[in-house]
């Protein structure tokens, strides 16, 4: 006889009337990556604490801005860090059938694949997470006498000029995005793998990571102008009666550079892919803002990136987003609009960075672009 299976909601249909959750916000400075690097380019970006840091204000020379985050993640801050601070604490509202969100937001060349995806030697958030969310299925089972039967699948997918492609089988035509009566986001057809372990995930994931890889190399450089999105997830069904179902959602992204492509002068960049970047990132930011100020409308349908995000971004969800930054000089102007979609609190200190970084010749160049970069993107 089949048993009956007792359906409880998802917390999406639960309409909440506590205000939506917050984005945590996180920033990871990086360090130089050699010594020609350091040489070139002048640091004008350094932590003050574990919550705050001070940049040059090229405004005025005389001047620093000191900005707060949730947390800040200095030049030698370790993966390990990042991800207790930031991502561990979220992970087991999973397993409580709540949906979550990481994102790693910033510039090209500024940490964003480290801190996601990092290296054998030093592996990221999407590694860790994957095998804590294992054990911690393990742990749950052991302790409560194989009460819950679990089921984990992956997805992934990239978007790509508001194009969402399916990395699991990239022979698919571009997918839509779909909202069922209880209000969860899916899309249909999307490849979704069954996985039993952490080698499971990986026989999936890094075949799809370098198809990535190589179409980006075809493709101009293509994966710092997609965002690759990694769905886990975790499905716990009660082994007796009432039999209830609870599944929670984990988004794990690799945002497109945030660099203004504009200005940066990217050749070959078609104006229509730089506009659809922006124009994601832009929607991201008015995204989180209404959600980290309480505003009553959020504007997730206005992009493919926010739409798919809706029942895992704010609400009763849990997100945070990595801002990655560079300390040279050469990102300063993508550094402050970083900081400036990052910060929870900006203010200005009447004192000079430091006498080298506030030379009027290191940063004239820039001012012009910064000019011209605000009256084209007034309102950011
Ligand atoms: P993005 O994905 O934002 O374009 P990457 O993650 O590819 O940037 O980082 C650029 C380079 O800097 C890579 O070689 C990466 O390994 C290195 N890197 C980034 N962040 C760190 C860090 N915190 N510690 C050491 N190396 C880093
Ligand atoms: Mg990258």
């Amino acid at each position: 006889m089949m048993p009956k299976r007792v359906s409880v909601m998802e917390p999406s249909s639960h309409p909440k009337r506590s205000a939506p959750a917050r984005v945590k916000v996180g920033v990871r400075l990086r360090p130089y990556m050699n010594l020609e690097e350091s040489k070139q380019q002048r640091p004008c970006v350094r932590g003050l604490n574990d919550q705050s840091l001070e940049i040059v204000n090229w405004r005025n020379q005389l001047e620093t801005m000191q900005y707060q985050f949730d947390a800040f993640y200095g030049e030698d801050s370790t993966q390990q860090e990042v991800y207790s601070r930031s991502v561990e604490p979220i992970l087991s509202h999973l397993l409580d059938g709540q949906n979550a969100s990481v994102f790693a937001y910033g510039p090209t060349g500024a940490g964003k694949t480290h801190t996601m995806l990092g290296s054998p030697e030093q592996p990221g958030i999407i590694p860790r997470a994957v095998k804590d969310l294992f054990q911690m299925t393990r742990s749950e089972n052991s302790s409560f006498g194989a009460h819950w039967n679990f089921k984990v699948t992956m997805s992934y997918l990239e978007i790509y000029q508001e194009k969402v492609l399916d990395l699991l089988e990239p022979k698919h035509q571009e997918l839509p995005i779909r909202e069922d009566k209880d209000k969860n986001i899916f899309i249909p057809n999307l490849t979704q793998k069954v996985i039993t372990s952490f080698s499971d995930f990986e026989s999936f994931f890094i075949p799809a990571s370098q198809n990535r890889t190589v179409a980006c190399t075809k493709l101009n450089n293509r994966s710092s102008r997609s965002h690759a999105v990694l769905l886990i997830k975790v499905q716990k069904s009660e082994c007796f009666s009432p039999f209830r179902q609870l599944t929670g959602k984990l988004y794990m992204i690799d945002l497109a550079g945030s660099e203004d492509n504009r200005r940066t002068g990217n050749q070959g960049i078609r104006l229509k892919e730089s506009g659809a970047i922006n124009s994601s990132l832009f929607v991201l930011s008015k995204v989180v803002d209404a959600l980290n100020q309480g505003l009553p409308r959020i504007p997730y349908r206005d992009s493919k990136l926010t739409r798919l995000l809706q029942d895992s971004l704010g609400g009763s969800a849990h997100s945070v987003m990595i801002t990655n930054i560079a300390p040279g000089q050469k990102y300063y102007f993508d550094t402050l609009t970083a900081l400036n979609f990052a910060a929870k609190s900006k203010q200005i200190i009447n004192k000079p960075f430091t006498q080298e970084t506030t030379q009027s010749s290191a940063l004239a160049p820039m001012k012009r672009h910064r000019d011209e970069q605000e009256a084209g993107s007034a309102g950011m």
